[in-house]
């Protein structure tokens, strides 16, 4: 499946028309794989933060996740690009896995206690077929920590869910994807709250509309510090494009 590949402040963002079904090869011909999700807010971290900005350069996929991202390609890139929220990809790849019998092992990391054992139920509730789904809330100790790694060694997990937030969940992969080699490692955010009905989504039209991030808002006003990254962005871009440029290929 052809990957394209472009930069969006220097940061790549992969295009393929079919995200999962490429997970799903690498997961069966057990290329380990780690999947950011990108969106400017992430993007606008990066810059400040260098050891994010190299793990994303170095995950095999980035996606794009947010609405800045798409229309930076659509409009300064000239890209057809669909948006592709994360959460949306996992959901996905566990259908495909459902659908095509793959028994593949699951875990989930992440989520206030409780939260990342609801979303697994509720997934084995929709595809029973799933098999095991292990899980782990994401606060703890630092002992409790060690063991999770000791379980994901012994496990060997083949998709990890991660939903620590940004940029912890890509920073905890980032270090950590070395004990499961073979795996589909993805930072997924809130999904987890998601999934256990914690929180709900945008509706359909907001998301299509790229005004996800405004339901956000309206749920979770405190945001609105880490939202101003969004103007920054859309001035960043445009200076960058104008007297940076190059994309990647
Ligand atoms: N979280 C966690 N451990 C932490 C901090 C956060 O498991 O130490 C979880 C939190 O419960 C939530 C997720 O990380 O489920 C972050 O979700 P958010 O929607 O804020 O993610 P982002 O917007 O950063 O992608």
């Amino acid at each position: 499946m052809p990957t394209k590949a472009f930069s969006v402040l220097g940061l790549p963002v992969h295009v393929i028309t079919n995200y999962s079904g490429w997970l799903l090869e690498r997961l069966q011909q057990k290329i380990g794989t780690h999947v950011v999700t990108l969106n400017a807010e992430m993007a606008m971290q990066a810059e400040r933060n260098t050891t994010l900005a190299k793990v994303i350069q170095d995950a095999e996929l980035v996606i794009p996740d947010g609405a800045g991202v798409v229309l930076y390609l659509r409009w300064l890139l000239l890209q057809k690009v669909q948006r592709t929220p994360g959460i949306e990809l996992a959901e996905a790849l566990l259908k495909e896995l459902g659908q095509k019998g793959i028994d593949a092992k699951l875990f989930f990391y992440g989520g206030a206690p409780k939260v990342a054992a609801k979303a697994a139920d509720f997934w084995l509730a929709q595809i029973p077929s799933l098999g095991v789904v292990e899980t782990h809330s994401g606060y703890h100790s630092l002992e409790e920590e060690q063991q999770l790694r000791q379980t994901l060694t012994q496990l060997q997990p083949q998709v990890i869910f991660v939903g620590l937030g940004v940029p912890r969940q890509e920073l905890w992969i980032a270090q950590n994807r070395h004990l499961c080699p073979q795996a589909i490692w993805i930072g997924v955010g809130g999904s987890f709250d998601i999934w256990s009905g914690t929180k709900s989504r945008a509706p359909a039209w907001l998301g299509n509309n790229n005004l996800e991030w405004l339901y956000r808002l309206y749920q979770e006003p405190w945001r609105w510090r880490r939202m101003l990254a969004l103007p920054e962005f859309a001035l960043k871009a445009l200076i960058y494009r104008f007297y940076e440029l190059p994309p990647l290929n």
